[in-house]
C-alpha cells in the first residue's frame, strides 16, 4: 500500500513536460488546433496556386541540399514545419490541382474528397475482414454497387444483381489488374493443370498502359508469352479484332494457352477506346479473362451519352477505373468490379488462425483482404459516400460535361488557327495537337513541336506533356483540374501561341 507508483515520464530529462500537448501522440486539443491551422493552409494554397509555377523548375537533389541530415531530437513546432513546407517543399511541388495543369492525365481533388480523406486518417481503421469494421466492408460494398448504377454497368457487376458479382477499392489500376490476372491465371490453371504455367499467354495492343505490363511481369507468366499487338492509324490506334482473333489462332496452334486480355477504354496517349464488344466476341470462344481498363474515361461513364463506350463489357470478366483521376475523389481510389470475385478470392484468401472469427468462417460476409493484394486496407470508402453525396450524380455529371465543354473550346482554338492541327480524334475531355508540318516548311516537325513543349513547360504557366503514336509527336492538353474555367483554357492558348509565334519567327 505504502509504496508510491513512479509516473515513468517524472523520471524522464524534463523535456517533454515543457510542451505536454504536443508531448502527447493524440491530444484532441492540440489535434483541433493543428487540423484547423492546416485546413487554413490548404484553403491559402488554393487561393494563391496560380501564383506558383506549374511545374517545378528544381534541379534534381536540390532538397538534399537545404535540408538537414538526421532528424531532430526535439520536437519542432507545427508553425515552423509549415514555414518550412512553404520554402522549402512548394518549390520542388508540381501544382496537380493547378487550374492551368493539363498534362498527363488529372488527379482530381474536391472539397468532399480531400475531407472525406481526413475522416478517413482520423479514424484510421483497418478492414481487413469484416470484423474489424463492418461499416467499412459494408460501405465499400454499397457505395461500388451505387456507382456500378450510376455508370450502368450490368447487374452481373453487382453485389445486388445476385449473380454473385462485387466491386472493391484497391489503391491502383495496377494491382486492380495484377489482382485480376491472378484470379484468371489460377482459374485456368485448376483447369489445365500447374505444370502449364508457362503456356499461358496474354493479349494487349501497344497502346495498353505500361502498368498491365508490370502486372504481367509480377503475376509469374512468361513474359516471351505477352502479346502486345501492334495499332495501326486505320484503325485509330484501337486494338483491332482481326489481328487478335490472328494472333489467338496462332497461339493454339502452337500449343499456347490463351488466358487473359486487357482492352482500354481511352488509352493514356490518345484516349482511344478498344471495340470492346468485337473484342469480347472473339475472346469468349477460347475462354479468355477480359479486363477492361477505363483508368481517366471511367469517370465519364457515370453519364449517359458516354456509356456507349462501354458496349460489350457485359461480356468481359472485370472493369476498372480510377475515382481519383476523373471522379474527383483525391488519390488513391481505383474501383474495380468482377463478375466472379470467387476467382479472386480462390487466388487470393488465406486463413491465418489469428484472423479467424465467426462471421468469416460462416461465409456470411465479404473480406477484402481476400479480394486485393495486401491485408491491411484504407477505409478508402468513406471518401467515395462523401463525394457522391455531396454533390449528387447531377452535379458529378455536371462537372464531367463542363470539362469536356472545355475540351470541345479548345479543340475549336486549335483548328481554327492553321499553324496547328489536332493529330487524334477527341473522345472525352483530352486534345492531342501539334503545330503543323505546314507550317514548319524543311523543319523537323516531332523535334519543333518537343522543343515547344519544352519552352512553354519551363516559363511555368502551364503544364502539358506529350505523346509518341504512329510516329507522331503530340502535345496532350487533359483538362479536368478541379479549379479550371474557361478563362484559363483562353490563356493557356494564348501561352500556347506566344511560344510558337516565338520559335517560328527565330528561326
Ligand atoms: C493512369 C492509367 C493507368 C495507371 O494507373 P495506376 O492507377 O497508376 O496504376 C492505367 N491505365 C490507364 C489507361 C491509365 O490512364
Amino acid at each position: 500500500m505504502g509504496t508510491m507508483k513512479i509516473n515513468p515520464e517524472h523520471e524522464f530529462d524534463g523535456q517533454l513536460s515543457i510542451n505536454p500537448s504536443s508531448s502527447r501522440l493524440l491530444d484532441p486539443e492540440e489535434f483541433r488546433r493543428q487540423g484547423h491551422m492546416m485546413v487554413d493552409f490548404l484553403a491559402d494554397y488554393f487561393q494563391n496556386i496560380e501564383k506558383y509555377p506549374v511545374r517545378s523548375q528544381v534541379e534534381p537533389g536540390y532538397l538534399k541540399k537545404i535540408l538537414p541530415d538526421s532528424a531532430p531530437y526535439k520536437p519542432e513546432p507545427i508553425e515552423k514545419i509549415l514555414e518550412d513546407v512553404e520554402r522549402d517543399i512548394f518549390p520542388g511541388l508540381t501544382h496537380w490541382q493547378s487550374p492551368n495543369f493539363f498534362a498527363y492525365f488529372p488527379c482530381t481533388s474536391s472539397t468532399a474528397g480531400i475531407v472525406g480523406e481526413m475522416l478517413s486518417a482520423g479514424l484510421n481503421v483497418v478492414g481487413f475482414s469484416w470484423i474489424a469494421s463492418p461499416a467499412a466492408t459494408e460501405l465499400e460494398s454499397i457505395v461500388m454497387d451505387w456507382l456500378g448504377k450510376m455508370m450502368n454497368l450490368p447487374k452481373t457487376y453487382l453485389f445486388s444483381g445476385g449473380h454473385g458479382g462485387g466491386g472493391v477499392i484497391q489503391g491502383t489500376t495496377c494491382e486492380a489488374m495484377l489482382c485480376t490476372i491472378v484470379a484468371a491465371r489460377e482459374q485456368m490453371l485448376e483447369k489445365v493443370g500447374r505444370e502449364n504455367i508457362e503456356k499461358l499467354v496474354v493479349y494487349a495492343s501497344d497502346q495498353t498502359h505500361s502498368s498491365f505490363e508490370k502486372a504481367v511481369k509480377i503475376s509469374g507468366i512468361k513474359l516471351e508469352n505477352f502479346r502486345i499487338i501492334p495499332t495501326t492509324k486505320d484503325t485509330e490506334f484501337a486494338l483491332d479484332p482481326k489481328s487478335l482473333s490472328r494472333t489467338i489462332e496462332q497461339d493454339i496452334k502452337s500449343g499456347f494457352i490463351p488466358l487473359f486480355m486487357c482492352a482500354t477504354i481511352g488509352t493514356t496517349s490518345t484516349t482511344v477506346v478498344d471495340p470492346l464488344k468485337l473484342l469480347c466476341e472473339i475472346t469468349k470462344d477460347y475462354g479468355i479473362w477480359v479486363h477492361v481498363d477505363a483508368a481517366y474515361a471511367g469517370g465519364a461513364c457515370i453519364c449517359p451519352e458516354f456509356q456507349h463506350f462501354l458496349d460489350g463489357i457485359e461480356n468481359a470478366n472485370s472493369f476498372s477505373f480510377n475515382a481519383h483521376k476523373w471522379l474527383f475523389s483525391n488519390l488513391d481510389c481505383c474501383c474495380l468490379w468482377v463478375k466472379d470475385p470467387s476467382a479472386l478470392t480462390n487466388a487470393l484468401s488465406t486463413r491465418p488462425e489469428y484472423l479467424r472469427n465467426k462471421a468469416t468462417d460462416t461465409e456470411q460476409v465479404v473480406d477484402y483482404k481476400d479480394w486485393q493484394l495486401s491485408l491491411s486496407r484504407r477505409f478508402r470508402a468513406l471518401k467515395l459516400w462523401l463525394v457522391l453525396r455531396s454533390y449528387g450524380i447531377d452535379n458529378l455529371r455536371n462537372f464531367i460535361r463542363s470539362h469536356v465543354k472545355m475540351a470541345k473550346h479548345f479543340e475549336q482554338l486549335v483548328s481554327i488557327d492553321e499553324r496547328f492541327e489536332i493529330v487524334a480524334p477527341r473522345n472525352f475531355s483530352m486534345v492531342c495537337f501539334r503545330v503543323s508540318p505546314l507550317a514548319l516548311g524543311n523543319k523537323q516537325v516531332n523535334k519543333f513541336n518537343m522543343e515547344l513543349l519544352e519552352s512553354i513547360n519551363s516559363c511555368g504557366n502551364i503544364h502539358m506533356t506529350h505523346a509518341l503514336v504512329g510516329g507522331v509527336y503530340m502535345i496532350r492538353f487533359a483538362i479536368a483540374a478541379p479549379l479550371t474555367e474557361y478563362k484559363h483554357i483562353d490563356m493557356a492558348w494564348e501561352v500556347i501561341c506566344n511560344h510558337a509565334n516565338a520559335m517560328l519567327d527565330v528561326n
